[in-house]
């Protein structure tokens, strides 16, 4: 199957945006300091297809930091270098029932950090990307991020300086995996990639692009460059479906059928094999970190495009 029509898929953008404008619940967040200061007017829908073609309404280019839907594309890039059965046994594929930055979660576990969706399996799969330094490391991951995205993404510094004066917690479950032998090496270097990794900016329509090319079975559909292998696209997909909103996931999957990643400055992609994907940008967030209106703008695009996967008509 292919998306509808250029023209349906157009007037479907603007409505899912003017349908969601006004809404105004939940909350930015504020545990970094910095994502705070976000505008929580700005709400931003982009549709990249697997022709790339683009379909924009609203923010679509206004930049923010990517935070947790990083961890979606390090993880095809770790996935690229290693292979299903290792990455699969070292950091994990299933749900955790838990918030994103749970300890609980690791330490019922076994020390497992169980997905590479919440921060405990993003940090073990962010130790595992190739390189012999940190440096060498942040550059691959940098690097990577922008083949998926079809152009140079650049790090937010005030955002990576607000969250790296606040990451007791990451450094903590970081340590917390050492201990347990599930992350080898500088704890504290490899989060702080981490926090690199999370405040690269992106817009909604980067995401598009990310997010279409796991869709193109990982070829970037505006450069037509390889970036990973079609095998890596239909697993990053799989934990994607199974963990990509957290605790939220069953939810989201029974009412959008798309595997999809969040992450806490207000983004979210979602991907429709094989056709296309969206990127959304509004930064009010509900209590499990998820935005409000990219969810409800997601779920309008899922039915309105005929895109969920169990869908047999
Ligand atoms: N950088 C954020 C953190 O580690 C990312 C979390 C998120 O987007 N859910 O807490």
């Amino acid at each position: 199957g292919e998306l509808p029509s250029w023209e349906r898929v157009d007037e479907r953008v603007f409505e899912a945006y003017e349908r969601n404008i006004a809404d105004d619940r939940g909350h930015v967040a504020d545990y970094i300091p910095e994502l705070a200061a976000a505008d929580p007017a700005q709400f931003g829908i982009c549709i990249a297809d697997v022709d790339g073609g683009i379909h924009m309404a609203g923010d679509a280019e206004v930049e923010f930091t990517i935070q947790s839907i990083s961890k979606a594309f390090v993880y095809a890039l770790v996935c690229n270098e290693f292979g299903h059965a290792d990455v699969g046994r070292l950091v994990g594929v299933n749900n955790t029932g838990m918030s994103f930055n749970s300890v609980m979660a690791i330490e019922l576990n076994d020390g497992h950090p169980m997905n590479p969706m919440v921060n405990a399996g993003a940090i073990a799969t962010t130790a595992l990307m190739p390189g012999e330094t940190h440096a060498e490391k942040w550059e691959n991951v940098r690097t990577g991020l922008s083949a998926f995205a079809g152009r140079q993404l650049a790090m937010d510094g005030d955002v990576y300086r607000s969250e790296a004066g606040t990451n007791t917690r990451n450094e903590a479950i970081a340590k917390l995996l050492k201990s347990y032998g599930r992350v080898t090496g500088d704890s504290t270097g490899i989060v702080d990639i981490y926090t690199r990794q999370c405040s690269l900016r992106v817009s909604a329509k980067d995401l598009a692009i990310m997010g279409a090319t796991l869709a193109d079975g990982g070829v970037n559909p505006v450069t037509k460059q390889r970036v990973v292998s079609p095998i890596v696209c239909r697993d990053t997909l799989a934990v994607l479906a199974a963990s990509g909103m957290y605790e939220r996931s069953g939810e989201w999957m029974f009412e959008i059928g798309l595997p999809g990643k969040s992450g806490v400055s207000g983004g979210i992609v979602t991907v429709a094999p094989g056709k296309g994907a969206l990127g959304t940008f509004s930064p009010r967030l509900d209590s499990a970190g998820n935005s409000v209106r990219g969810q409800k703008a997601t779920a309008f695009l899922s039915r309105s495009l005929g895109l969920n996967i169990f869908a047999s008509d």
